[in-house]
């Protein structure tokens, strides 16, 4: 049983959601109605071992359990505003929480979120941070993308994931610095997420992996996709330090990278490329009629899917 299924089995049926329950169980946030306004609610937890390296700087513990979290909140077309952190420790080292503390704070700070609560307990090294956001506008979620829909994707794709390979490796090369970089720090798109809230049909950010992520909103969307592997943007250190197909490898399939990942009509695209910085994202792909993700070389061919697929826990 993988994560999604055992969630489905134990905890949807827990989800007997009333009238002020807007998005449920299912999306990158809940979006919860109360008083006339709406909250979008996200929470994730990073534990060492599993979604960090043991002895990974403190630093950059506290910077990624918030950058993953305003991700999800950017996901949503929304506005961080309140975290709370629930810490395990296995000890109460001064220094290593002068610096988790200070990393965490600066990713806080850098979105203007206050932290207002939590609970600390004693035991293996585990961060779970709670962010509570507003919306502005009604939330960006996975289901909304349509037939005719461009796929597009924020940054550059499998630095992260290269970055992880290479966190243990001696420091001093600038492509194998930037990055380790991108995992230790990964920069949460949420100026994108709010213009997307008013022009994209569909979004997700991209934590598990291009495919898996991109098939999350196919699949709430009840659409298929196609993918231009050509058109993958690709940073030049990745390229460099990789070669092209580790590269693709690592841009399909690994996790980390905290992209947004979205669809909207061709028609909104002027629109958008005038809103966030051209830079700020790349067309990859398009939604069509039917189920299923396919991936396309430069003749538009089908490519095999065994290429990459997204990482899961418990499968
Ligand atoms: P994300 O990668 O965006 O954080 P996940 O893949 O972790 O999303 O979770 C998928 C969906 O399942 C989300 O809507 C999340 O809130 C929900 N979810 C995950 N674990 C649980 C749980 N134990 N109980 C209820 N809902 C859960
Ligand atoms: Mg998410």
């Amino acid at each position: 049983m993988d994560e999604f299924a055992l969630i489905a089995r134990y905890f949807a049926p827990l989800a007997d959601a009333g009238a002020d329950v807007v998005v449920g169980i299912g999306d990158d946030g809940a979006v919860v109605a109360h008083r006339g306004g709406e909250l979008v609610v996200v929470v994730d937890t990073l534990v060492e071992g599993v979604h960090f390296p043991a002895g990974l700087a403190p630093a950059a513990i506290g910077h990624r359990a918030a950058a993953v979290n305003l991700s999800d909140i950017a996901a949503m077309g929304a506005v961080p505003r309140w975290a709370t952190l629930a810490l395990t420790l296995p000890q109460a080292d001064p220094v290593w929480l002068a610096a988790f503390s200070q990393g965490l704070g600066a990713a806080l700070a850098s979105a203007d979120v206050a932290l207002v609560g939590g609970d600390t307990t004693r035991g293996p090294l585990t961060v779970t941070v709670q962010i509570i956001g507003v919306l502005e506008q009604p939330a960006l979620t996975r289901g909304g993308a349509q037939a005719g829909d461009l796929i597009a994707v924020s940054g550059t794709l499998g630095d992260a994931a290269a970055g992880l390979a290479l966190w243990a490796t001696p420091p001093g090369d600038a492509d194998r610095d930037w990055l380790v970089q991108r995992f230790c720090h990964p920069t949460p798109r949420l100026a994108l997420g709010r213009a997307l809230a008013v022009c994209a049909h569909a979004a997700i950010d991209v934590s598990d992996g291009l495919l898996a992520d991109i098939g999350h909103i196919l699949e709430a969307s009840g659409c298929a996709g196609e993918i231009d592997l050509p058109a993958l943007p690709l940073s030049a250190a990745l390229r460099r330090h990789c070669g092209s197909e580790q590269a693709l490898h690592h841009a399909l399939g690994g996790g980390d990278d905290y992209e947004l990942a979205f669809t909207l009509p061709p028609a909104a695209l002027p629109a958008l490329s005038a809103a966030a910085d051209r830079a700020a994202f790349t067309v990859i792909g398009r939604v069509v009629a039917g189920s299923g993700l396919r991936c396309l070389d430069a003749e538009g061919r089908v490519m095999p899917r065994d290429m990459a697929t997204g990482y899961r826990h418990f499968s």
